[in-house]
């Protein structure tokens, strides 16, 4: 029986997303855009959903714009936001560990002339907020700071950080990449002192190619693409109305159980956390707020993707760093004052709710072969 420990990456779709995406392909395939009674089903499929992902921000419907998921929710909020409000405030402000999606635009912004700041961990490996908020000033258009990060499940001081800035100047557009965040640590749009917010529905048991992006009222953004007038005229194309009705069921589901999950999510970690630590060379991240469904840990002497590869043939399913940098370097590893040494030897271990015990067993019988088999023999 395979064990997946690699949820960060990805999470198997939920019964209820996929009833809800069959029942949409089979029942619900007009355009929501037709003037018929099989587009405004369709519709009505696309309104429930969106109503769904609000509730699970604790918003309004109308906050909801859909998207092919959080690749294009992070980048429309950053090129949307740097189009609507950079003409003449041509600074922005970001963290140095977010994710490639949040990354990669911010250098684009770059090449287009904006003045980037990018605000590293400080030597405890922490986001400072003060530190964050130091470099905002008033020409500063947009700053980006991730809820969780996706390699070492740190909590990143949004809300205070957000606060502050927000209080200090008004018209600065705040951004949150909630991806890893989202259904799995509470939080709600408002709480989060956020503008925009971006969340994926493949990381909370919905299907891969579908994601949302919270807009706060009065917020406006330049749109990515030009066409249609859906999704409010910022996202045109007709909708994948299977695709978005899974979501919002995946979603539901996840906000029903959420207590449940923590709880179980929490206990499967503790125990993962007491096998590891108990091995020699095995060296665990922890983040002194991090969440639950995820833990950082070093092998020492093996590489990270060695040890992935060994782990797989075992249907052991992890991690290196991130899953977006495909066994790259990664930078934000190191960005986190983790050690060279250590950061090339670093896996990432995710969990979900439908772990169970026996995985962590596999995992931690995994490790010690590839030590033996691994270091020991060599
Ligand atoms: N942000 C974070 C923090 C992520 O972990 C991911 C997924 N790796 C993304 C954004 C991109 O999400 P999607 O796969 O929906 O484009």
């Amino acid at each position: 029986m395979a064990a997946y420990l690699d949820n960060a990456a990805t999470t198997k779709p939920c019964a209820e997303c996929i009833e809800a995406m069959t029942d949409a392909m089979q029942n619900t395939y007009g355009n929501p855009s037709s003037l018929h009674r099989m587009g405004l089903d369709a519709q009505l499929v696309v309104d429930d959903a969106r109503k769904q992902i609000a509730a699970a921000l604790a918003c309004e419907p109308g906050c909801i714009t859909f998207t092919s998921g959080a690749t294009e929710s992070n980048n429309l909020a950053i090129f949307g936001a740097a189009g609507a409000y950079g003409k003449r405030q041509r600074k922005v402000v970001v963290t140095a560990v977010e994710h490639a999606s949040v990354r990669a635009a911010y250098d684009q912004l770059e090449k287009q002339g904006f003045e980037v700041v990018r605000i590293s961990p400080n030597t405890n490996g922490e986001i400072d907020p003060d530190a964050f908020l130091a470099e905002i000033d008033e020409n500063t258009c947009l700053a980006s700071m991730m809820l969780v990060n996706n390699e070492t499940g740190a909590v990143l001081p949004v809300r205070r950080a957000f606060y502050a800035a927000k209080r200090k100047f008004p018209k600065l557009i705040t951004h949150c990449d909630a991806v890893q965040g989202f259904l799995k640590i509470g939080f709600t749009a408002a709480e989060l002192n956020a503008d925009l917010i971006s969340v994926s529905g493949h990381k909370i048991h919905g299907a891969k190619g579908v994601g949302a992006l919270y807009m706060k009222k009065g917020v406006r953004l330049t749109p990515l693409l030009y066409g249609g007038e859906q999704e409010q005229k910022l996202r045109p194309g007709t909708e994948s109305v299977p695709l978005i009705a899974g979501f919002g069921a995946a979603a539901a589901a996840m906000r029903k159980s959420m207590a449940q999950r923590t709880e179980r999510v929490t206990a499967l970690r503790n125990e993962c956390i007491r096998q590891l630590s108990s091995m020699e060379d095995v060296i665990l991240h922890q983040p002194e707020d991090c969440s639950p469904y995820i833990l950082s840990a070093a092998i020492k002497g093996l590489r990270a993707e060695t040890l992935l590869h060994f782990l797989a043939e075992r249907q052991v399913y992890v991690s290196s760093g991130s899953a977006c940098s495909k066994g790259k370097p990664s930078g934000v590893l190191r960005a986190f004052r983790i050690p060279d040494g250590l950061a090339d030897s670093t896996i990432r271990i995710s969990f979900c709710a439908e772990n169970t015990a026996y995985d962590i067993k596999c995992l931690a019988e995994g490790i010690a072969a590839a030590q033996q088999q691994l270091i020991h023999k060599r």
